[in-house]
């Protein structure tokens, strides 16, 4: 059956939206996808019924809202093929979880003089969390190199590897060119070296089926905003046996076994020890629906539209005269990120915004990698389930003003 896209639109009311009196037309869900009614009405539903902290009370009520928790958590092992509750670690999102990896997986595997490959693309939160692990640490960080359709120089990977290597951290998809990393070639070199390894899968979550035994890393984390989810929850996937030999992240309520003042503290099991604090219960609930609305659809029709998508997309924009795509590498992801000669990102953004446009201009949280491309910023379309090709119609006209207007 093909996808009724009608049908999609109208669980999503924030697409009848108007702005600066045009009607929305929203191609900024790499940043943050918009939210479907019932996990909006999931939120609500919570307050209004199911209210109460979580893992500590005996109540009603905090026996209500402890099971929805656990049961999103178990949603999220079958949506990652995880091997048990233990390997999902609720975090406030992509950049948290990368931050407690290279808090307390470097503390406990990381010594001077180790060594941990990035790659040039990478978001900020997948490289600054590292730069300040190896000034910590006294060890060093080592950058793949990238091919000017955006892709990653494997050649460049094979020869950074070395006895010091002892983590590759690299996006599963670029969040400026949308390119699709070849992870389980990367996570098959690490793994022939005893190497770890964690994939970024902010920018994959909701157009990639994600299957963590399969790919065999270490780590694997997302953020809940990106695939129709609420904002302020994320999960860190790690493998159990190396989760059980890393030292708590934060310090607090929930992820403590027994405190006394006369002898050494001590943990919850996983996945608690590493979740301090009372957590984002309403979002985590949230975020189940929003995994059973990826599923309901499907990866398969989500991948055959977003594709269509992306291909009648670069085929329009690539007519108009003076545009250039980065990042022309064939195995994409939904995202589009281009210049137009002699014009400043910040301006065509601007002037699409005039005209009802969300798309993001700008270094996009990848300053290296924008560097490297010698242009100042990009204008970034990223595309969702919800997204027409009426929209990108629309979309490739007003490009069009745009350009006569700012030349
Ligand atoms: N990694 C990539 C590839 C991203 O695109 C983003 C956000 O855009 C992040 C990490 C950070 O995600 P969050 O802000 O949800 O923590």
């Amino acid at each position: 059956m093909s996808l009724d896209i009608n049908a999609i639109r109208s669980q999503f009311p924030i697409l009848e939206t108007q702005v600066r009196n045009k009607k929305l037309v929203y191609f900024d869900n790499g940043a943050t996808s918009q939210k479907p009614l019932r996990v909006i009405n999931r939120i609500s539903h919570y307050y209004l019924h199911e209210n109460s902290n979580v893992h500590r009370g005996v109540h009603f009520l905090s026996q209500l809202a402890t099971d929805a928790m656990e049961q999103a958590r178990e949603k999220l092992v079958s949506f990652v093929h995880a091997e048990s509750i233990e390997e999902i670690i609720f975090t406030k999102g992509t950049t948290e979880s990368i931050n407690l990896v290279a808090h307390s997986f470097g503390n406990r595997f990381v010594g001077a003089e180790d060594e941990i490959i990035i790659s040039e693309m990478e978001h900020h939160a997948n490289l600054v969390p590292w730069q300040f692990l190896c000034k910590d640490k006294g060890a060093k960080l080592r950058v793949i190199k990238t091919h000017d359709d955006g892709s990653l120089d494997l050649n460049h990977l094979q020869s950074l590897i070395g006895p010091k290597t002892r983590l590759i951290s690299i996006a599963h998809v670029s969040n400026v060119t949308g390119v699709i990393n070849p992870v389980e070639e990367v996570v098959k070199m690490a793994q022939d070296k005893g190497i770890f390894t964690l994939i970024d899968g902010a920018q994959a979550s909701s157009h990639l089926q994600i299957d963590v035994q399969k790919l065999g890393c270490t780590f694997y984390v997302f953020s809940a905003h990106k695939m129709y989810g609420p904002m302020g929850v994320g999960v860190l996937y790690g493998q159990k046996a190396i989760l059980e030999q890393m030292p708590p992240y934060q310090s607090g309520g929930e992820m403590i076994d027994r405190v006394c003042f006369s002898e050494e503290t001590t943990f919850n099991v996983l996945p608690f020890k590493f979740e301090a604090g009372t957590p984002m219960v309403p979002e985590i609930i949230a975020f189940a629906e929003a995994i059973d609305f990826i599923n309901e659809i499907g990866f398969e029709k989500i991948q055959q539209h977003e594709h269509e998508l992306l291909s009648y997309a670069t085929e329009k924009l690539l007519a108009i005269d003076g545009l250039k795509i980065i990042g022309t590498h064939a195995h994409k992801s939904a995202v589009i990120s281009f210049v137009l000669q002699g014009l400043h990102p910040y301006d065509v953004g601007s002037l699409l915004d005039q005209m009802g446009f969300a798309l993001r201009t700008g270094n996009h949280c990848a300053q290296p990698f924008i560097q490297r491309h010698g242009v100042s910023g990009t204008v970034r379309l990223s595309l969702a389930i919800y997204n027409t090709l009426e929209e990108v119609d629309l979309m490739v006209e007003a490009l069009k003003k745009v350009k006569n207007m700012l030349s």
